[in-house]
């Protein structure tokens, strides 16, 4: 660490300790080592969602992107202020599905598959159930709020699932978004066949099949879209004891080539069981990957693509900021405070508190 660095890390430290239990400053996996030295707790989305909601400090930090800044708001009480760092950290995926054209897909699908909205419980028996993933605006998860539906993160997808179609119905489906990826693994892994899946993309004409189990929004990440297989056959003729390990919001290939896949805490917790001396591939965001290298020196953990770089916008979270963000707050100021408006937060509240509430 430079001399500079250094400075903005002390300083960060002498803030932390004024602001003392006043404080919660919550770390992405995905984070920068000089953010991570930060966070008082590093997590995937879920877990730091489950911490926003249970903490009871007056000024939460989130290092992480936009829409995690408003699920802590929203989780939070009126008394507790969130704070982004970098409002421009936001999410690519995350913007691949707006409002507006999630609800123009909302009444098309109902028309075309003559599936029911849970918002009118007597209309029928077989109903299309909204499922937003965590990397979403607040406004898509008060939709779901609001038509029976629920939020997941990829740690809990096939639970999730698993909860709305129970409240299906035996015709019922799914509509996903925005990560398609995530949807089909998850699916495939619940037995769903490729035949009862469809893809929606906006803007263009979408024909889905009435007997339909998902309809999966064309969305992903651009990072974990990068991976591929040929990346899983060159590590695997250079280690053919290897493992590979990657996320479900890589393509289904990839998830199909690999010996493992899951969340982050999942991929974390797949490599620390691994024996010493094992070559694993991990193929998720480079920050996280070479963290996990440097803690399990014994293992030898190699990103599936060498060449990958960190998730862009996770990235916008500098020292820099963290630390301008910390000295406001000490003076008395509450700079890039996240809030989510009211009429938003009654849905997405509902949304999200279904998922906190279903035991993974
Ligand atoms: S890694 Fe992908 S899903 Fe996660 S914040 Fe970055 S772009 Fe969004």
């Amino acid at each position: 660490m430079g001399s500079d660095e250094q400075a903005i890390a002390d300083r960060i430290s002498e803030l932390k300790e004024i602001l003392g239990d006043d404080l919660l400053i919550l770390g992405h996996h995905y984070q920068r080592d000089q953010i991570v030295m930060h966070a008082d707790v590093l997590g995937d989305s879920f877990l730091l969602a489950e911490l926003a909601a249970k903490s009871n400090a007056k000024y939460i930090v989130f290092c992480g992107v936009h829409f995690m800044a408003e699920s802590a708001d929203i989780l939070t009480s009126d008394k507790q202020s969130i704070v982004l760092p970098n409002m421009r950290a936001g999410c690519s995926m995350a913007d691949m599905a707006v409002l507006h054209d999630v609800e123009k897909a909302w009444g098309e699908i109902l028309e075309q598959t003559g599936l029911c909205d849970p918002a009118e419980p007597e209309s029928g028996e077989n109903f299309l159930i909204p499922v937003t993933y965590m990397n979403s605006a607040a406004d898509l998860k008060d939709f779901c709020g609001r038509h029976g539906g629920i939020v997941c993160t990829s740690s809990n997808a096939s639970g999730i699932l698993e909860w709305a179609y129970e409240r299906a119905g035996p015709k019922g489906a799914v509509l996903f978004f925005p990560d398609q990826h995530l949807g089909r693994n998850t699916g495939l892994s619940m037995g769903i066949p490729d035949s009862r899946m469809a893809v929606w993309t906006p803007g263009e004409k979408n024909q889905i099949p009435s007997d339909v189990k998902i309809v999966l929004w064309h969305g992903f990440c651009s990072v974990h879209k990068r991976f591929t297989t040929t990346q899983v056959d060159d590590f695997r003729s250079r280690n053919p004891n290897g493992v590979v390990v990657v996320h479900p919001e890589c393509p289904r290939e990839v998830v199909d080539a690999a010996d493992a896949n899951g969340s982050t805490e999942f991929i974390r917790r797949f490599v620390a069981k691994q024996e010493p001396g094992t070559h694993i591939a991990v193929g998720t965001e480079i920050n996280m990957v070479a963290r996990l290298d440097k803690q399990y020196p014994e293992l030898h953990i190699e990103c599936l693509e060498p060449t990958i770089c960190p998730c862009s916008t996770m990235y916008m979270i500098h020292p820099v900021y963290l630390m301008d963000v910390l000295e406001k707050i000490v003076e008395g100021d509450i700079p890039n405070q996240v809030i989510v408006e009211k009429k938003v937060q009654e849905g997405a509240k509902v949304a999200l508190e279904r998922m906190l509430s279903i035991k993974q």
